[in-house]
């Protein structure tokens, strides 16, 4: 089987990648000894800044392997694009002013949710449109190889829903199965998010570059 190292310590990010890696006989893995490794400022102004920067940076921790860095987010558009790159946390934007180094760690999904809710609190329904984005990179011994970019469009609800899922998920509705993205399961996330759409294309990628890789790549769903 295949491995992956992805640069995550998110565990919602490591079960969409495994959901939506694990059709094409590849497994997920973190990179060794990431807890203990310096954290990346995310101070990029997109989405691909960021995860140019976290991809170049991890995997320079993992020489000759290539290490994929995910940077995602909500942008609703009744809030200009907010909460956007600040979406991990968006409930707390003045302390990471103040204290960058701990930037890529999540605020509390609870608050940030509030948060969106509150700002949201009179819009109707018909223009409460949003989308996830999900941005990753690939990097070996700190360059970028590529980028690929999936995103996933809906409507952001008064009120959560679901159990399943991380951060702005049961607050996400996704109209085509009429579920928030908490309502899913990891396979059935993989298949509609942005997560799973930017995954399939570095699949993609992946069986292009390296054709003879010991497991074959099965086609896309
Ligand atoms: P980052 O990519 O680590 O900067 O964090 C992205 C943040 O965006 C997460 O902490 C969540 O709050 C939000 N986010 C990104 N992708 C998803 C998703 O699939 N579901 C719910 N929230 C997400």
């Amino acid at each position: 089987m295949r491995r992956i190292l992805i640069a995550t310590s998110n565990p919602g990010k490591l079960r969409d990648f495994a959901g939506a890696a694990a059709p094409h006989g590849i497994e997920i893995g973190g990179i060794p000894n990431f807890s203990s490794l310096p954290s990346v400022v995310e101070d990029g102004l997109t989405f691909e800044d960021n995860a140019r920067k976290k991809a170049e940076e991890y995997s320079r921790h993992a020489p000759g392997k290539i290490v994929v860095a995910d940077d995602s987010g909500l942008e609703v558009d009744a809030l200009n694009g907010a909460p956007g790159v600040h979406s991990a946390r968006y409930a707390a934007p003045d302390l990471f002013d103040v204290q960058p180094h701990l930037a890529d760690t999540n605020t509390d999904d609870d608050a940030n949710n509030a948060r969106v809710l509150r700002e949201l609190r009179g819009i109707p329904p018909e223009e409460r449109t949003a989308r996830f984005v999900c941005v990753l990179a690939a990097a070996r011994d700190g360059k970028t190889l590529a980028t690929f970019r999936g995103t996933a469009e809906g409507l952001i609800l008064d009120a959560p829903r679901g159990t399943n899922g991380f951060g702005y998920d049961p607050l996400f509705y996704f109209p085509q199965i009429q579920k928030t993205f908490a309502e899913l399961s990891a396979e059935e996330k993989a298949l509609y998010s942005h997560r799973g759409a930017a995954f399939r294309q570095f699949l993609d990628w992946c069986s292009k570059q390296f054709p003879d890789a010991h497991t074959p790549l099965r086609p896309l769903p």
